[in-house]
């Protein structure tokens, strides 16, 4: 496997002086851990053994050096615990923050094929793994690498032969730690599996509450909940029965080993060979020795899964977005609106057939263009490349005759207004989401705008006016409101061409004669082109291309095209038999 390390560590480089600091400091709290066996057997052996006169006045100071020494490592292990998390912390928000950024120049085509749902996962939990392999994983490394080699030594010059014996049980605690690992991290995983089920069941049944409601399905709803949840509580319960298992049988072999070393170590003693004082010294640095190799598990777990979680962070890294400016990419100011395809094909990525095939047509600027076609024929997927939204397979587009892939992007989108059938609306106010065609308007500007938009006397008769929350994606209002919203956004990015796409076609006829005259005067002085269902809506537009699967069929007004009685009549006739 190719691991990218220099990226990996390359998150480091802020923080290098405060994370050395950590290690530092972490090194000689270790080190600090390691001299209080030696000062328990300096009093049993040297002091208790000695002159018993003098002993007290010794052990006081030895008691008050340990106090010393426990301050000192208390400050460290306080300083290791909250810098270096906050160094741990502080990558991951790095790391975040880049990702965020990155995800919001991919282009169109990456979010056709994500899930939402998968991209959050990787923002949060991923990362959240990462930050805690970033601290804790050189810091552990080095704790318990000190710890054991420092006991291990110590141990050694007291007695080898019973250091050898202990340290045979060794390769059994790793073999059975390692073991145990494999098998946590699997509940672990299928555990983390099931809280995503459960979520993603939230997720669905709270955002289509409403639909829920209509239908009255609270209880299929609440059984469905109770399913991902109880299977979510039996993966848990699997967790905590390896858990305990592991911890347990740990512990039993860890007991065994004091046995061991307490059974030869008095032979020992009667024997001559070793004296009461190494024996505790020997108990005492025991756990030293285990300790790393119980850790060993989680410290493999965290960098299995903190590797993993860099893998995913890097896999959307090394997307490029397939849209980006050129090199010396052409910044436009505003433009006249004169849009122009050249034998334009176009095919989504992935796709066998060409959704646009050799589409010629001009139109001029501030021209009324409508776009007929039956549903599928490709007309959203057209507007869509104006913007560079998609780029074309084949053929060219030119805006004020300069080539859409030779225009910055910033200053082409800028340019171009779009309004569709589904509105996104932010979650925040009235005034934050129209605010969002222009970030500098001023609050004059943008009433202006709502007014244009006909917005402005529902926006007054909200609860507080421009200042009210209108929920998450505008719940709190109604579709018509949502649009001319929308339509007010526009207004205020006041874009030389405007794409209608199907604006008014979600809503009852009553919000549809008000959404269409701020269409209307939205329109003015504007390249628009629309796109309507309705054909009465576009009757007098300038002109009207019919587009089919096979391309243009035909163009004009709507008078020459009813006389000419080609694929537009037909499509008229149509509909306007279904509303007789
Ligand atoms: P229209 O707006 O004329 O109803 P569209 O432009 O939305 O048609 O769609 C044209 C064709 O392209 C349809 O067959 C549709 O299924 C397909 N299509 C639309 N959007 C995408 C996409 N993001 N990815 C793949 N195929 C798409
Ligand atoms: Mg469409």
């Amino acid at each position: 496997m190719h691991f990218p390390f220099k990226k990996f560590f390359s998150y480091y480089k802020p923080y290098k002086t405060l994370f050395f600091s950590v290690l530092t400091c972490a090194t000689i709290v270790s080190l600090l851990t390691l001299v209080f066996p030696l000062l328990v057997r300096y009093i049993t052996k040297e002091v208790l053994e000695g002159d018993l006169s003098a002993a007290l006045s010794e052990v006081y100071w030895i008691g008050g050096l340990m106090l010393v020494l426990i301050a000192i490592q208390n400050i460290g292990t306080y300083f290791v615990d909250y810098k270096g998390h906050e160094v741990g912390a502080c990558m991951e928000t790095d790391m975040r923050s880049e990702l965020f950024a990155h995800m919001q120049k991919l282009s169109f085509s990456f979010y056709d094929k994500e899930k939402t749902g998968q991209l959050m996962s990787r923002i949060t939990n991923d990362l959240l793994l990462l930050s805690e392999l970033y601290h804790h994983g050189p810091e552990d490394y080095i704790k318990y690498l000190v710890r054991f080699i420092g006991a291990f030594v110590i141990l050694f010059m007291i007695n080898a032969p019973l250091t050898i014996a202990v340290f045979c049980f060794l390769p059994l605690l790793a073999v059975f730690s390692l073991y145990f690992n494999k098998m946590l991290f699997k509940a672990l995983r299928e555990n983390k599996e099931r809280i995503g089920d459960v979520n993603a069941q939230v997720e669905d049944s709270l955002a289509g509450i409403r639909v829920v409601k209509s239908f009255a399905n609270e209880q299929i709803e609440i059984n469905k909940f109770n399913r991902e949840n109880n299977r979510f509580l039996d993966s848990r319960k699997k967790t905590y029965k390896a858990e305990a298992l592991f911890y347990n049988s740990f512990q039993t072999i860890i007991q065994l080993i004091t046995i061991t070393v307490i059974i030869f170590g008095s032979a020992n003693i009667v024997n001559a060979r070793l004296d009461l004082a190494d024996l505790i010294t020997f108990l005492l640095y025991i756990s030293y020795m285990t300790e790393p190799i119980q850790r060993l598990a989680h410290m493999s777990t965290q960098l299995q899964q903190g590797l993993t979680g860099f893998l995913r962070f890097m896999e959307i890294m090394n997307l490029k977005p397939t849209i980006e400016n050129k090199a010396n990419a052409i910044t436009l100011s505003r433009v006249e609106g004169d849009i122009e395809f050249k034998h334009v094909f176009f095919r989504y990525e992935n796709h066998l057939n060409n959704v646009l095939a050799n589409l010629t047509f001009h139109i001029h600027p501030g021209e009324y263009v409508a776009l007929v076609g039956s549903s599928g024929v490709g007309k959203t997927t057209l507007c869509s490349l104006i913007p560079r939204f998609y780029e074309t397979t084949d053929g060219e587009i030119l805006l004020d005759g300069k080539n859409v892939r030779d225009i910055d992007l910033e200053s082409l989108r800028k340019n171009i207004g779009v309004v569709q059938q589904d509105v996104y609306l932010f979650a925040g106010t009235v005034m934050e989401n129209i605010r969002y065609g222009n970030p500098v308007a001023s609050e004059a500007e943008i009433i202006t705008a709502t007014k244009h938009a006909n917005a402005h006397d529902f926006i007054m008769s909200l609860p507080n006016g421009y200042h009210s929350e209108i929920g998450q994606r505008g719940v709190k209002l109604s579709g018509g409101q949502k649009q001319r919203l929308s339509i007010a956004r526009v207004f205020l990015k006041n874009p030389s061409v405007l794409i209608l796409d199907e604006a008014t076609s979600a809503l009852d006829n009553e919000s549809e004669s008000i959404v269409k005259e701020s269409l209307e005067s939205l329109a003015k002085g504007r390249t628009t082109i629309v796109i309507a269902h309705r054909l009465s809506t576009i009757r007098n537009a300038q002109r009207i291309i019919v587009l089919t699967e096979d391309g243009i069929a035909e163009e004009g007004t709507h008078d020459t095209l009813l006389i000419r009685n080609g694929a537009y009549a037909h499509l008229y006739s149509k509909q306007f038999e279904l509303q007789v």
